[in-house]
């Protein structure tokens, strides 16, 4: 067979995502006589707006659906070409596409995402979110519906449960308590009479573009790689269901088994029925429990696994615990002149005793810029040093409509227990916790409009000794920003 053409590059970016594109955008901005380019299997890639600094380490700002012709505009040596990476060849530094071209690089960054885990027995009942497809699909489910099981803990099922109306939810989940990954019982406890409340129909007009009917149509060809929502991924959709609303958490349980309603009829008096005329549902799931519910349809929100596949397959590349590219401290991965960023890397240097990595919008934009410095400067010969961003865990969210800010060891990971907390709570306002080892911070979480995230980053990063304040430290009647700021 003929070889196809190479098309030559300095940069080659793989993924339309938020990394992928922050890299190439910073790729044009440190070397712009370049040519860079943005290989993304989708129609659309992510841009990043309305960046708002809210302290030293974390911004907060919106990710838009954009055509790739906005990006090229803005940066003219940076060419983006919807084709997916199938081969890499990490000897000759070349990239074979699924539509049979071949690229040659200088330094490649690879930003190809995660996929959403899903449950062992996937099957039709069995939905999930990624893309803007599958909120899509979950949309169409939903208005027919009448009870789901949500099974998982983390953001998006948080996120999930709370923008869902007029159905029965059942929330499965491993943890104690509800959002074990962000929040501890007590936060749990301050969000819990929003998790029971109606909410009102709003509007469901989307700013964005993602959402009109050309564009699913032209990204369900490759809906298996589509770019990761974000925490907005609910605006514009319409998430009602056809009966009233009622949250059941099953806590500390894991989904056994799924059975089509023809497998359940001899367990009849095993399955729970939350009213005498429920009827027949599409799908049973039994618990770990004991427990069997009949559900419309079930949603897997699990985690992720990192887009390794089209890299690794004939490669050597070493790979993190979780089964990411591991990098080092200068993004690099284990093979030469190749970078990762964002959802697909794993972080293998020393990291910060306040930082560790989170599959989340903010990371995947720090580490897409700081990659392209690091590329920038392997092929330039210059020294650069970590971005300070890598100093301090970070992230701005909305849970339950609060304002959420975490800092930190924010949920005291690593520290095995061996900590001690502060708390201010006011019902419905705030929630303030400061976790505390030997009278310095090392972490926190601010819920509500607090006011307090400069400061607290600012003790968290200098360490200070504040054994001295004691409890008074989120005493409300002195202002600590007067003493640390
Ligand atoms: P992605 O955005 O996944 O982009 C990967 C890109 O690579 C895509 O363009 C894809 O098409 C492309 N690609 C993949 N394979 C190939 C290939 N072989 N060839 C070419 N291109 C390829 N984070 C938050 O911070 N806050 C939230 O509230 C939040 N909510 C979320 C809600 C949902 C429903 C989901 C799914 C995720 C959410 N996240 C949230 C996580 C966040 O979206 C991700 O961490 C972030 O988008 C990762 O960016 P990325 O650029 O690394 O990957």
């Amino acid at each position: 067979m003929e070889e196809p053409v190479t098309e030559e590059y300095t940069y080659i970016v793989v993924g339309g995502g938020i990394a992928g594109v922050t890299c190439a955008e910073h790729l044009y901005i440190l070397h712009p006589e370049a040519q860079t380019l943005v290989l993304t299997a989708t129609p659309l890639i992510k841009a990043v707006t309305n960046v708002l600094p809210l302290t030293k380490t974390l911004d907060t700002f919106e990710v838009e659906e954009h055509d790739p012709n906005t990006l090229q505009s803005k940066c003219p040596s940076v060419s983006v070409i919807q084709d997916c990476m199938a081969r890499l060849d990490v000897e000759k530094q070349l990239v074979h596409t699924s539509a049979g071209r071949c690229f040659s690089y200088q330094k490649l960054c690879v930003c190809t995402g995660a996929t959403p885990k899903v449950l062992a027995e996937r099957g039709p009942h069995v939905v999930w979110l990624r893309d803007t497809e599958s909120a899509q699909q979950f949309q169409t489910r939903i208005k027919d519906a009448r009870r789901i099981m949500i099974v998982g803990n983390g953001g998006i099922a948080t996120e999930m449960v709370y923008e869902v109306t007029g159905v029965e939810i059942i929330w499965a989940m491993k943890d104690k308590h509800m959002t074990a990954h962000f929040i501890d019982p007590g936060a749990a406890e301050f969000m819990q009479p929003e998790l029971i409340r109606e909410k009102d129909e709003g509007p469901t007009i989307s700013k964005r573009r993602k959402y009109t009917v050309e564009h699913s149509s032209q990204i369900s060809r490759t809906s298996l790689i589509g770019g990761s929502l974000g925490p907005d991924w609910h605006s514009g959709l319409k998430l009602k269901g056809k009966t009233e609303r009622k949250i059941i958490m099953e806590k500390e349980v894991e989904v056994k088994r799924i059975f089509e309603p023809m497998e359940v009829m001899q367990l009849e008096e095993a399955i729970t029925r939350l009213n005498s005329e429920e009827g027949e549902w599409p799908v049973y799931v039994e618990l770990t429990n004991g427990k069997i519910y009949g559900c419309d349809f079930i949603v897997s929100a699990i985690g992720v696994t990192p887009n390794v596949s089209a890299v690794t397959t004939g490669n050597n590349f070493a790979l993190g615990e979780d089964g990411g590219l591991l990098i080092d401290e200068k993004m690099r991965t284990t093979e030469k002149n190749i970078f990762a960023a964002g959802d697909v890397c794993s972080p293998g240097w020393q990291v910060a005793p306040h930082w560790f990595q989170m599959r989340l919008w903010t990371q995947a934009r720090q580490m897409g810029s700081y990659a392209s410095k690091c590329m920038w400067s392997s092929l330039a010969g210059e020294e650069i040093y970590m971005d300070f961003c890598f100093e301090l865990f970070s992230h701005a969210t909305k849970f339950f409509g609060h304002k959420v800010i975490l800092l930190g060891l924010f949920n005291g990971q690593g520290l095995d227990g061996k900590y001690e907390i502060l708390l201010r709570y006011t019902r419905g306002m705030e929630y303030i916790k400061c976790v505390m080892v030997e009278g310095r911070m090392q972490g926190a979480v601010l819920i509500g409009e607090t006011d307090m995230e400069e400061t607290f980053e600012n003790l968290i990063l200098n360490q200070m000794d504040l054994s001295e304040y004691g409890e008074d430290l989120l005493n409300p009647d002195i202002d600590i920003e007067d003493y640390f700021d």
